[in-house]
């Protein structure tokens, strides 16, 4: 996790704090991934963190910013390599936005993605997807 903050302090603590109530919760037993941990940090504290969900997972891949069969955590690493601490959250709520209203899951809507002729997947056949 990196930081753009203005106030070093002021995000370090927070990220201390969301990490520290991130184990608390795993002793109890509830189920606290590092994505939600960074959509905390992002959404939360405003402290830049690189949420990579389900969602977003699918979508670079899709896209080939990694190459397949990249883990969650290594496209994590990548994305916060690629883009500047201050473009997370843009970046995050574009691609949740896109991968929820047009590259789903089950069935990629080729036809009208924007992204479809810059796009590594955009001619792929997908098991199981029919076009
Ligand atoms: S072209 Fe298809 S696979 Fe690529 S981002 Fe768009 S919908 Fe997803």
């Amino acid at each position: 996790m990196r930081d753009d903050c203005l106030n070093r302090e002021r995000c370090r603590r927070q990220t201390n704090d969301v990490l520290a109530a991130s184990v608390r919760a795993r002793e109890l037993g509830l189920p606290v991934s590092e994505s939600l941990n960074a959509c905390v940090l992002l959404f939360g504290s405003h402290v830049s963190a690189m949420p990579v969900d389900t969602l977003v997972h699918r979508v670079s891949l899709r896209l080939g910013i990694v190459p397949p069969r990249t883990s969650p955590e290594a496209t994590t690493d990548v994305l916060e390599a690629a883009l500047q601490p201050r473009d997370y959250f843009a970046f995050h709520v574009n691609v949740i936005r896109l991968g929820r209203e047009v590259c789903q899951a089950p069935r990629p809507r080729y036809e009208v993605c924007p992204l479809s002729e810059r796009c590594g997947n955009s001619q792929a056949t997908v098991p199981g997807l029919r076009r």
